[in-house]
């Protein structure tokens, strides 16, 4: 009898981010995929929040390598906290590799993986299982599809994909091979990419972005390009260049990350820019304004990219003015639109003409949504089905889909964060949960918990207020104090009457609680918080945290 095939989620079902993914038989696993998500606003200070690495580390010694299916953060952002425990090959196609061989060297780590590149249509044993990694259009260059062919029949996972059948590179994902998987010997299990399930229709194809960009350059003749767009989006790049070249135009590219990614996607051939055609920043005093195209980061709005240091005026290349045309080559993702329009309105306020994908069709989605998701699952037909990559309402309407597409409900599981199922003889089977945990990282530090979260919150929403207070407990005596120090609380000069309110109060309060002899450091400063605090609401019905300091001596 073959051996079932357990799958254990470990990020990326509930919320789009962290993917990461376990994929065991017989003891031995394969990590697939492990990205991070990047924290929002109501996560002050969190640099990154990963999937249940805890998981994996416990079981580390059954990791027999990582598979990594394409180059996003959301998908190998999570390797170098990983591999700081661990040591195991990793596996992806040469791009992949080079964006994840840079990415351990920064962390220090590039020894502890031996790169294993694969190749379009290649089939190989990873650890315990015979994988094939088969084309897919993406994003980003280079990602594959990983059909497990399992003693419990083939588990397809789609990574993430979209059907573009006119895509820049050629490089179709391959339906026919997914067909005949489908057909022969039947695909068990498919985990398939939910992103934009909700969404009706088909993507427009990434090509025509490309006649878009090089119609609003010959609008804008005699003026500098600008155009932000993520740095490995390869294709897109692609389509500026030559919109670029064809407008007489030189690329520029701004920020480490664009020049990086686009001397390893040059040195892999997958992007194809003439050598007279693109500069770096540095040379940028050489060149003609009306002649170049700068590309650069910060089209999400973040807090360091290049758009948004030209928006706020601090850019040490470029100075914005009534002569630049900025285009912003992408969707702001949920959660960053106050930020994009920020940086919008910076550009706007400097006179730069700002172009973005509300007004034309600068960008288009790397993922499929409904009709190329039947596509889908026409020709894979899988016998058993759980939708990955989504928020939660994604992975339902994915759900739907499928039942749409006439599959059994009890053939449609559901699942989440932490997750376990099992495919066996009997079928698809829900185990234990392992737990869903995100886990906040700050600086290098992985610890983060709800209540520091919790506390960041408070100091950033309403301030504080510490007392310090020197005491005698034999005595019953304050030495020293109550000093009053707060920050974030109330403007000058009332503060100075308000923190001496605070002061009397705990003083009042001490002198009462000395009548106690029981009482000890511990119940002082509790006295001392609920005094200062019961005084801080009277006065300015305001919530800072208060924060009791009392020491003897
Ligand atoms: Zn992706
Ligand atoms: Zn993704």
């Amino acid at each position: 009898m073959p051996s079932p095939v357990r799958v254990t989620f470990l990020g990326g079902l509930g919320q789009i981010g962290r993917n990461c993914a376990a994929i065991e038989t017989e003891g031995r696993i394969v990590v697939l995929d492990c990205g991070q998500m990047f924290a929002g606003d109501d996560l002050p200070g969190v640099d990154a929040v990963l999937p249940n690495l805890d998981w994996l580390i416990e079981n580390g010694d059954r990791i027999e390598a990582c598979i990594a299916t394409h180059a996003h953060e959301d998908h190998i952002g999570a390797l170098p906290y990983l591999m700081r425990h661990l040591s195991f090959p990793i596996y992806g196609s040469p791009f992949t590799l080079g964006l994840v061989r840079h990415k351990l060297k920064e962390a220090g780590l590039v020894d502890r993986a031996e790169l294993r590149v694969v190749h379009d249509g290649d089939r190989l044993d990873v650890g315990p299982f015979d994988c094939e990694f088969i084309p897919v259009t993406h994003s980003i260059p280079s990602g594959n599809i990983t059909a497990f062919h399992t003693g419990q029949g083939v588990i397809l996972h789609s990574s993430d994909f979209k059907l573009d059948l006119t895509p820049v590179d050629g490089r179709r994902t391959d339906l026919a091979r997914i067909g005949s998987l489908g057909h022969s010997p039947g695909i068990r299990l498919m985990l398939a990419d939910s992103t934009n399930a909700d969404r009706p229709g088909t993507s427009n194809s990434e090509r025509s972005v490309g006649s878009v960009l090089t119609a609003i350059m010959r609008e804008n003749e005699g003026r500098r390009m600008i155009i932000g767009s993520f740095a490995s989006h390869i294709h897109r790049l692609q389509q500026i260049a030559d919109a670029a070249v064809t407008t007489g135009r030189v690329v520029v590219t701004l920020g480490l990350s664009m020049r990086r990614n686009v001397k390893l996607a040059r040195e892999l051939d997958v992007l194809r820019i003439p050598d007279h055609a693109i500069r770096d920043v540095e040379d940028i005093d050489d060149l003609d304004p009306a002649r170049t195209c700068v590309v650069c980061t910060g089209s999400q709005g973040e807090p360091r990219a290049a758009l948004t240091q030209m928006a706020l005026g601090t850019s040490r290349w470029l100075k914005l003015g009534s002569n630049d045309t900025v285009v912003f080559s992408s969707h702001p993702i949920p959660g960053n639109e106050a930020a994009v329009a920020s940086v919008r309105n910076g550009l706007a306020r400097l006179g730069a003409r700002v172009i973005h994908s509300s007004q034309v069709d600068v960008h288009t989605s790397g993922h499929g949504k409904q009709q190329e998701l039947r596509t889908l699952h026409s020709v894979a037909v899988p016998e058993f089905f759980v939708p990955v990559h989504g928020e939660y309402e994604h992975l339902v309407a994915h759900k739907e889909l499928a039942h749409g597409m006439g599959m059994d409900v009890d053939h449609v599981m559901l699942c989440e964060d932490g997750d376990r199922i099992e495919l066996g003889d009997d079928g698809l089977v829900r185990l234990d949960s392992v737990g869903g945990d995100h886990i906040y990282v700050d600086g290098t530090v992985g610890d983060l918990g709800t209540t520091v979260l919790g506390d960041r919150r408070t100091l950033g929403d309403d301030g504080f207020v510490a007392v310090v207070v020197h005491v005698d407990l034999d005595r019953g005596e304050i030495i020293a104090g109550p000093d009053v120090v707060s920050r974030g609380w109330v403007e000058q000069p009332a503060l100075r009457a308000h923190e001496a309110a605070v002061a009397d109060a705990v003083e009042r309060e001490l002198n009462g609680a000395f009548d106690d002899a029981k009482i000890d450091l511990q119940g002082l400063a509790q006295r001392v918080r609920r005094a200062a605090g019961r005084t801080v609401n009277d006065r300015t019905r305001r919530r800072p945290m208060i924060v009791p300091v009392v020491r003897e001596g």
